[in-house]
C-alpha cells in the first residue's frame, strides 16, 4: 500500500488561507439571493435591510473588515484518508495553530472562553477549534471549515421525536424553531437538519448539513423534496431578513440523514445566519 506523506506546513498554510478567505466571504450564493430578494421587495424598510446586507458583503474584503464582528467558533469536519500520514504535529494542533495566527494577523474578535461555567475568561486567540475527524478510504485530507457565529448557534434545537411522528410533524418542529429564533439568529438563515442516528449523531448531521453549498440538494429524492418543502414553508413564516418581515427567512435548507433505533426519530436543526462562512479544502 502506497502511503502519502503530507507535511504539516501544507495543512497549516491551507487552513490559514481558508480562515482568511471565509472571514471576508460568505457562501458565494448568498449575495445573488439577497439581490434577487431586493429586486422583488416593495417595502422600503426591508429594501434598506437587504441593501445593508449586500453592502456589507461588498465592503468586507475591500476594507479587510470581517463580514461579521462575531467570527465565531471554528468548526472543522476532517476526512482523513487511510493512506496518508501527516509529517509533524497532529491535525488538531495544526488547525489550532493556524487559527491562533489568523486571529492575531486579521485582528479577529476573541470569542472563546476557557470554561462555560466556572471560568469564563477569554482564551484571547479564538482557540480551541472544534474538530470532528473521520478516517476514510484514500490518500487525501478533506477539510470542511466554518466560522460559526454564536447568535444563530444559540437558537438551534434538537428534539427526540417519537417514531410515530410523520413528515409534517418534523416540518412543524423546524418552523417552530425558526419562528422562536426570529431576529435573534440574524436571518436570512441557512438551516442544517439532521434526521436519524442518535442524540449526538443527529446534532453532528445537522452541523455537517450546513456545510453543503447553497443551492445543492440531497442525493436522496425524498429528502431533496423535503428540503424544498421546508424552505418554502420557512419562507412563508414571515420572519424575513433581520426579522423585518417579508419572504426571505431562509436562503437554503440542507438535510443529512442516518439509520436510527426502532424507538427513535431524532431531529436536529442547526441554524446558521446570513454570514454563512464556510469552505471545503482538499489536500
Ligand atoms: S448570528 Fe451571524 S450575523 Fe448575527 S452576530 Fe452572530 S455571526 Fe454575526
Amino acid at each position: 500500500m502506497n502511503i502519502r506523506h503530507i507535511n504539516e506546513q501544507v495543512i497549516y498554510d491551507a487552513v490559514y488561507e481558508a480562515i482568511k478567505h471565509i472571514t471576508y466571504h460568505p457562501d458565494p450564493a448568498v449575495e445573488p439571493l439577497l439581490r434577487d430578494a431586493l429586486d422583488n421587495e416593495c417595502d422600503e424598510l426591508r429594501q434598506d435591510v437587504l441593501c445593508s446586507l449586500i453592502n456589507n458583503i461588498e465592503l468586507s474584503p475591500d476594507s479587510s473588515t470581517p463580514l461579521c464582528q462575531d467570527t465565531g467558533t471554528l468548526v472543522v469536519f476532517a476526512k482523513i484518508g487511510n493512506r496518508c500520514v501527516i509529517d509533524g504535529k497532529p491535525l488538531e494542533t495544526i488547525i489550532n495553530y493556524a487559527l491562533r495566527m489568523a486571529s492575531s494577523d486579521l485582528y479577529l474578535r476573541a470569542s472563546i472562553v476557557r470554561d462555560p461555567l466556572f471560568n469564563r475568561t477569554n482564551t484571547s486567540d479564538n482557540s480551541p477549534s472544534i474538530v470532528h475527524t473521520r478516517i476514510v478510504e484514500g490518500s487525501k485530507i478533506i477539510l470542511k471549515i466554518a466560522q460559526k457565529g454564536g447568535g444563530a448557534e444559540n437558537m438551534s434545537n434538537l428534539r427526540m421525536m417519537l417514531p410515530t411522528c410523520n413528515r409534517q410533524d418534523i416540518i412543524d418542529f423546524i418552523l417552530e424553531t425558526v419562528v422562536e429564533a426570529g431576529a435573534k439568529a440574524c436571518p436570512p438563515l441557512v438551516l442544517g437538519i439532521g434526521i436519524g442516528g442518535n442524540y449526538e449523531q443527529c446534532a453532528l448531521l445537522a452541523k455537517e448539513a450546513l456545510l453543503s453549498p447553497i443551492g445543492t440538494r440531497s442525493s436522496n429524492s425524498d429528502y431533496a423534496q423535503l428540503e424544498q418543502d421546508i424552505l418554502m414553508q420557512v419562507n412563508n413564516t414571515g420572519v424575513g431578513a433581520q426579522g423585518m418581515g417579508g419572504n426571505l427567512t431562509a436562503l437554503d435548507v440542507h438535510i443529512l440523514h442516518a439509520p436510527c433505533h426502532i424507538a427513535s426519530l431524532p431531529v436536529a436543526v442547526n441554524i446558521q445566519c446570513h454570514a454563512h462562512r464556510h469552505i471545503e479544502l482538499e489536500i
